[in-house]
């Protein structure tokens, strides 16, 4: 952030370009997950040091104003105290046992209170453990493979959700993915966001064969793409009518939007959830739930066998239940919701700037989570609707943001995360940042 002084002009750190090449000698592409690689943006990813709040260190001591957020779990901020006690008690008691524990428990009992979908609970490590674990639950319930997926949604890397639109009229997707084989990719259909003709023509044609449609609650990893009412409302009764179930993809929106996730704030009743990222507080979880009637199908109370040797382990668990007791004490969704709408004001007069400079933009808010998508004031809600130079503009606005050491995510099509460590004031001083960093990427 800015301490008053000029700017350094953007050059590739010689230490991050050390680590760099060591990393890529090690791990494909240098990392863990491929976002991290700076590929959307070009350069050099930063190390990180350690982070605190809302900010975050690299390993040259450059002190950064973070909404990566680690992608969405870090509700309360980095290394939150309550969070950090309950890791430190638990990891004193044990770190995994291979058996049930209290922990886990009082998380399941909160997620099922709390959750309008969730009569049953059953923990895993990752929101793509949970999806495709729910997907092989909703494949047995109606005895039907065939599954659709939405252009634009992401639900995780398992096989089945690497799957693309094909080519011409085909309705059936093609793999995404090297290594996905076809006829499982051919299980998946690909249909557009935000498209009600779309929906009615694959029910009317394939409703009986369909086992399940999956969505994000709020598509927010393709940028944002928030839908209407009306298409979320017929894609839950066409699949009530046809039998097929739907999976709300509450991974990103589960418990940081409210207690009850999206589906709460719309009223929407699927039939089953999953959840990530916040549920873990920072740790590594994933969770898929739905009514019992359903959820009674899982082993070891049914046939689908699903299972995870540190599923449900006490640190996760006591990360998860700490963060979502924190939210609860400290009115933490309303705080978010406040937040987010401050954080939209104080773009909103640069936003105005460039759009009569004639460089529209459009910012998208839903609650704590934001995106700016370029040469549009509209925002999208489809990735048709995306214009495809955004991404050149973002690249620079990337990077004239990093070196007045604000950090969004280096891709455009990535979101922002707001969360309760950042303060007003700070906030104002990311938007001067922000403000900037447009003009000088214009
Ligand atoms: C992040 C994400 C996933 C995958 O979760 P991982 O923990 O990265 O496996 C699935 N669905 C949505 C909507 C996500 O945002």
């Amino acid at each position: 952030m800015a301490e008053g002084i000029t700017h350094p002009p953007i050059e590739v750190d010689r230490r991050h370009t050390a680590l760099y090449a060591r990393a890529l000698q090690a791990m494909p592409g240098g990392v863990s997950s491929p976002v991290r690689a700076f590929h959307g943006v070009g350069g050099t990813p930063l190390f990180v040091d350690r982070a605190q709040g809302p900010w975050v260190w690299d390993t040259e001591h450059n002190r950064y104003f973070d909404f990566v957020g680690s992608w969405g779990p870090l509700v309360l901020g980095h290394s939150h105290p309550a969070v950090v006690q309950a890791v430190r008690t638990a990891a004193c008691s044990g770190t995994s046992f291979g058996a049930p524990c209290e922990t886990e428990l009082e998380l399941a009992e909160w997620v099922v209170a709390h959750s309008p979908v969730a009569e049953r609970i059953r923990f895993v490590n990752s929101g793509t453990e949970a999806t495709m674990s729910a997907l092989r639950l909703a494949r047995a319930v109606t005895a039907r493979d065939q599954v659709v997926k939405f252009d634009g949604c992401y639900h995780g890397h398992a096989d089945p959700f690497l799957v693309k639109a094909g080519s011409g009229l085909a309705t059936f997707g093609e793999s995404s993915s090297a290594g996905v084989p076809a006829s499982t990719a051919h299980c998946t259909a690909i249909l557009p966001l935000d498209d009600l003709s779309a929906l009615h023509a694959w029910f009317s044609e394939h409703g009986s064969k369909t086992a399940a449609v999956i969505m994000e609650s709020v598509p927010a990893n393709y940028g944002l793409l928030p839908q209407t009412e009306e298409w979320l409302q017929t894609v839950r009764e066409l699949t009530r009518t046809h039998g097929s179930l739907l999976i709300v993809d509450e991974v990103i929106t589960g418990f940081r939007l409210q207690p009850g996730g999206f589906c709460e704030r719309v009223n929407l009743q699927a039939d089953l959830v999953t959840y990530g990222k916040v549920i873990g507080g920072g740790l590594p979880v994933g969770a898929y739930g739905g009514p019992a009637e359903i959820m009674k199908w899982i082993a070891p109370e049914g046939p689908v066998y699903q299972a995870g040797t540190l599923s449900g382990n006490p640190l996760s668990m006591a990360a998860g239940l700490a963060t979502l007791r924190h939210l609860e004490q400290e009115s933490g969704w309303e705080q978010l919701e406040e937040l987010g709408a401050y954080w939209e004001s104080l773009l909103h007069p640069a936003i105005q700037r460039e759009c009569e400079q004639a460089s529209p933009i459009s910012l998208t808010c839903v609650g704590s989570i934001f995106w700016l998508c370029f040469h549009t004031t509209e925002s999208p809600r489809s990735i048709e609707a995306i214009p495809s130079q955004s991404k050149d503009r973002y690249q620079r606005f990337f990077h004239e943001l990093l070196r007045r050491k604000v950090m969004m995510a280096p891709s455009a099509y990535e979101v922002g995360f707001l969360n309760l460590s950042m303060k007003k004031i700070e906030l104002e001083a990311a938007a001067q940042e922000v403000a900037a960093a447009l003009e000088a990427s214009r």
